[in-house]
C-alpha cells in the first residue's frame, strides 16, 4: 500500500516517526559536537619543539648537537606527521577553535635564520603552519632572523610568532622588575613592529617561578610553553611542556607514547 492511501491516523504515526529521527540526529550532532572539540583542543595536541633546522656535525658541542636536527631528518619527520594523520595548526588556531582534527603544533625556538632557510621552504611546500619563538633584541643579528624575513613569513600566513622576550635571560635570576620588561615589552614591540597579535610566550631555558608565571599572565599571554620534554597539558596553558625534537629521536614510537599518555588524562578527567 502506498503512502498516499494510507489512513489519516497513520501518516500522523509515520509523520511522528520521522520527526522522532530527526529529533534523535540532532540530540546525537549536540552530543558527539563537545567530544570533537575535546579532541582536537584539550589535552591531545602534542606541540613539538625544535631549534636548529641544519646540518650540524661537531661531537665537542654537545648543547648545539642536541639542538640542531639535519634539513633532510626534518624532512622526513613532515613525512612522517602527515602519514600518521597529524594536522600541523598554531596555538591561535587551538584558541580560536579552528585546529583541524589530529592538531599538532610544530615550535621552534630563538629565531635563528635556519627557519627561514630550511624550515619555511617546506612548509611553503606543504602549506603548513609553524610556530616560531623570538629574542626580540636578537632580530637582524648574524644568524637570527631579520625583521624583513619574519614580515614575509607572516604575510604567507603560514607562521605564527610567539615571543621569547628581549634578550633570552634566566627569569628567575634576575631583578623581577626586569623580568616583568622582558616578558611585556617583547610582547608589546613584537606587537608593534609586525602589526600583530602575540598570544604565545615561550620560557628562556625553560626557567620559571610562580612570580615568572604570574608576570606571564598579567602580560596577557594565552599560552606559555617551557622547554621541558613532556606532554603539553592543556588544562595549565601557561606552563606547557613540549616534546624535544632532536637527529635521534624516533617520533613515530615519541607520538605513540603521546596518544597513549592523551587518553589516559581523557580517562582520568573525564
Ligand atoms: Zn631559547
Amino acid at each position: 500500500m502506498s503512502e498516499r492511501f494510507l489512513p489519516a491516523v497513520e501518516m500522523t504515526i509515520i509523520m511522528l516517526k520521522k520527526i522522532w529521527v530527526i529529533l534523535i540526529l540532532f540530540a546525537g550532532l549536540a552530543l558527539a559536537t563537545p567530544v570533537l572539540a575535546d579532541a582536537t583542543s584539550t589535552p591531545a595536541t602534542p606541540v613539538l619543539m625544535y631549534h636548529y633546522v641544519r646540518d650540524y656535525n661537531r661531537p665537542n658541542d654537545k648543547i648545539g648537537m642536541n639542538l640542531s636536527i639535519s634539513p633532510a631528518n626534518f624532512h622526513k619527520q613532515l613525512d612522517l606527521i602527515e602519514k600518521l594523520g597529524y594536522t600541523p595548526t598554531t596555538f591561535k588556531a587551538i584558541k580560536d577553535g579552528t585546529a583541524p582534527a589530529k592538531p599538532i603544533i610544530l615550535t621552534f625556538d630563538d629565531g635563528y635564520r635556519d627557519f627561514y632557510t630550511n624550515v619555511y621552504p617546506e612548509l611553503k611546500a606543504r602549506q603548513i603552519p609553524a610556530v616560531t619563538f623570538l629574542i626580540y633584541n636578537a632580530l637582524d643579528k648574524k644568524n637570527y632572523l631579520t625583521k624583513d624575513m619574519v614580515r614575509e613569513m607572516l604575510a604567507s600566513g603560514l607562521v605564527e610568532v610567539g615571543s621569547h622576550t628581549l634578550n633570552h635571560p634566566d627569569l628567575p635570576y634576575i631583578r623581577s622588575a626586569k623580568a616583568l620588561r622582558e616578558i611585556t615589552d617583547s610582547k608589546i614591540f613584537l606587537e608593534r613592529d609586525f602589526n600583530i597579535n602575540i598570544i604565545t610566550f615561550c620560557y628562556p631555558y625553560g626557567q620559571i617561578n610562580k612570580q615568572v608565571v604570574a608576570d606571564v599572565a598579567e602580560a596577557g599571554y594565552t599560552y606559555a610553553l617551557t622547554t621541558k620534554h613532556g606532554l603539553a597539558d592543556w588544562r595549565q596553558p601557561l606552563i606547557m611542556d613540549r616534546y624535544r625534537v632532536d637527529n635521534r629521536t624516533n617520533l613515530a614510537s615519541q607520538l605513540k607514547q603521546h596518544e597513549i599518555k592523551a587518553a589516559k588524562i581523557k580517562t582520568r578527567y573525564q
